[in-house]
């Protein structure tokens, strides 16, 4: 059985006799919340009854949600095949009031979801990297994620939230699905998430910038730079020895951004490995002439770890370095640490506590 969420409106019009039924299917099931197709109550009767043989629209089951005291809430779906991957909702900034009891604006939503089931880098840091590759996600069950948790948590259709793909897996090693999902996101039929609010995060597939650069489809980028030398860089992440520090930059250099906005570079610090001001001089150098934004991550410590999470006086000292240099940085609030927060590891204690 096909998931409908795989197809993108115009895969769906093919199929449909009128074609426009693809548009009422797409904002049943993205905007009015429909778990099935008998709630489609503009649909024909057997129209319904015949999208119920052909296609299959829940290609997500919550296994397990766990919300931390900052109001980031961790879940872990399980796929139609049973395997599970992870999927965080960040409110990034929390509704306001004026005097009168007006609002002034919404909560912010950023989901950030996985594209793969496992991952191939194996990264030293990472959780997901060490349990190895599975499979890839398809398009739909990446899409999938951000609308179970807009229907989970009640968040209004016309409230547009934006997308990273920061949670399990490479998203670059999934190119094509990744490409479709970008896509059925931003269909104004759908959830309607541009592609200028969805941020895809590489470890630094050189080739697969460079392609994905060439597609100009409008998304922004975040390179997992985490480095600034090449020999602590392949101890990090193995990607390294394929694709240099130098290649990487180069691959940046040609991706189509945004006047009005910037790559970001992710830096994750990690304790006497990677914190010294001698790597933040590094990075000023190697970022001039990028229009580039840093995001520094605390290493997040997990069982077996070999590496230690830095003290909070080295990462402020480093951005306070970058900054004075002309180098805008940010470090990331470690949203949701007592929910086991980066990545892989709700997975990898659900597996422990089955275990
Ligand atoms: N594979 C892509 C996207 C998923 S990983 C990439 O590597 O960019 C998303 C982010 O989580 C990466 O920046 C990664 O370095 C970070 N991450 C992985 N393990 C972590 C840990 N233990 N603590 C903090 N961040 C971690
Ligand atoms: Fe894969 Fe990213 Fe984890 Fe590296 S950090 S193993 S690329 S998910």
């Amino acid at each position: 059985m096909t998931n409908i969420l795989d197809m993108t409106k115009s895969e769906l019009e093919q199929k449909l006799n009128p074609p426009f039924r693809a548009k009422q299917i797409f904002q049943w099931i993205y905007q009015k919340y429909a778990n099935s197709f008998d709630e489609m109550q503009n649909l024909p009767k057997n129209l319904r009854a015949e999208l119920a043989e052909k296609y299959n629209i829940s290609p997500l089951a919550l296994v397990k949600e766990e919300q931390s005291s900052d109001g980031s809430k961790k879940y872990l779906f399980a796929l139609r095949d049973a395997l599970t991957i992870e999927t965080v909702l960040l409110p990034m900034k929390l509704e306001e009031f004026d005097e009168d009891g007006k609002r002034i604006h919404h909560t912010r939503y950023t989901v950030c979801v996985s594209s793969q089931v496992g991952c191939k880098m194996g990264c030293a840091f990472c959780l997901t990297g060490k349990s190895g590759f599975v499979r890839n996600l398809s398009a739909g069950e990446i899409t999938a994620q951000v609308l179970f948790i807009k229907k989970i948590n009640n968040i209004d259709a016309s409230r547009r939230v934006n997308v990273v793909y920061m949670g399990m897996g490479e998203p670059l090693d999934n190119l094509q699905n990744v490409v479709k999902a970008v896509g059925i996101f931003s269909d104004i039929d759908a959830l309607a998430i541009s592609p200028k609010r969805q941020t895809i995060s590489t470890s630094g597939l050189s080739s697969q910038i460079e392609k994905l650069g060439k597609m100009d489809i409008g998304v922004l980028l975040a390179i997992s730079l985490h480095a600034v030398d090449d020999e602590t860089r392949a101890k990090l992440m193995p990607i390294n020895r394929a694709y240099s520090i130098k290649s990487v930059i180069e691959a940046v250099k040609t991706f189509p951004i945004d006047m009005r906005k910037r790559v970001l570079f992710e830096y994750l610090i990690i304790k006497d490995v990677n914190d010294s001001l001698q790597s933040a001089k590094k990075l000023v150098k190697l970022l001039s002439g990028i229009r580039a934004k840093v995001n520094l991550i605390y290493f997040n410590p997990h069982d077996g770890s070999e590496f230690q999470r830095p003290s909070e006086k080295d990462v402020t000292d480093f951005a306070d370095f970058l900054n004075s240099h002309g180098l805008l940085c940010t470090i990331r609030q470690s949203k949701g640490l007592d929910i086991s927060a980066a990545c892989g590891q709700l997975k990898q204690r659900r597996e422990n506590e089955l275990a």
